[in-house]
């Protein structure tokens, strides 16, 4: 656990449009962070290249501002620090603890046995983890990426709101990707050298992200740094239990903005759901600090109907 003054973080990722989902999540991380007098950074996950879309980050930090949910360092933007990721990745080849991989994604689900995950992809069968760091010269043309040795158990960890956490392995477990063939850092390794280098310590996510936590605390140990407490919060998913998608109604924050919605409207309506509110009525993220508990919170995801969605 990472001590001294509070230092969280809102981290938006410019592959796509910000919705409502997001600005809950974004609104209990931003509480947590001023309940407790602490510090918040702005960082912009755009390490994901081709996926990044022109003017999405911009368009997520004016969205954050209309929410009146502000940050007191950054924006950090990730594209702008690809070398402290190669440092990172330098260490992990001098400890033979990453090795080259040749395997196309489809290579790997090709090999794998187990049912795998959604986001996660197959677990990885170790085709390539004969290899030797400096297997990687050898290669000469081939693209490869690099591929963390996570060994057989994975972390368990103490969540901030789900209590203590065991991720199943063909969730969670196997080999995984630090560096991508393309030459970019993977999310993995990013974020991790990013929440150390920020001295973030508290990191609230979706729990969409909680099988990666023990792969980000394999690399915390192995790269000798201290990890934050980690929260996962709920996702809002729609009335069928889905993530929230075209189908539930445009849930965009660019939409309800443009719609005319106030912002304390939708606020009001996030701070009900989670337990703050008694009713949803309009109200600013700063009325909110002194009603901010973790407690009230509902451990199950947030159904998101369209008469909710219509009153605002
Ligand atoms: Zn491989």
């Amino acid at each position: 656990m990472a001590g001294g003054p509070y230092r969280g973080r809102l981290a938006p990722s410019p592959t796509g449009a910000q919705h409502v989902g997001n600005a809950r999540t974004y609104l209990i991380a931003w509480l947590a962070a001023r309940a407790a007098s602490g510090r918040l950074v702005l960082r912009i996950e755009d390490i994901d290249s081709p996926r990044v879309k022109p003017g999405a980050a911009e368009q997520a930090c004016a969205e954050l501002r209309w929410l009146g949910l502000d940050w007191d360092e950054g924006p950090v933007v990730q594209t702008q620090r690809l070398p402290l990721y190669e440092v990172a990745l330098r260490r992990l080849q001098a400890q033979e603890l990453v090795y080259p991989c040749t395997c196309t994604r489809s290579d790997v689900e090709r090999a794998a046995s187990a049912p795998h995950a959604e986001h996660e992809g197959a677990v990885y069968p170790g085709t390539c983890a004969g290899r030797r760091a400096a297997d990687a010269a050898a290669l000469s043309g081939r693209p490869y990426a690099w591929r963390f040795r996570a060994g057989p158990a994975m972390p368990a960890f103490d969540d901030g709101f789900r209590g203590p956490t065991q991720v199943a392995p063909e969730e969670s477990g196997g080999d995984f990707v630090v560096w991508k063939s393309a030459g970019t850092p993977a999310y993995q390794l990013a974020v991790v050298v990013d929440d150390a280098d920020l001295g973030i310590t508290e990191v609230i996510r979706g729990d969409d992200l909680v099988p990666s936590t023990p792969r980000q605390l394999l690399l915390y140990r192995a790269l000798g740094l201290t990890p934050p407490r980690f929260a996962h919060v709920p996702l809002v998913v729609g009335p069928d239990g889905r993530r929230l998608a075209k189908r539930h109604g445009d849930t965009r924050l660019a939409a309800l903005r443009s719609a005319g919605v106030k912002p304390e409207a939708l606020l009001g309506l996030l701070a009900w759901s989670c337990g703050w509110l008694p009713r949803v009525e309009p109200v600013s993220a700063r009325e909110l600090v002194p009603l901010f508990r973790w407690a009230t919170i509902p451990p199950r995801p947030f159904v998101l109907t369209p008469e909710l969605l219509a009153a605002l």
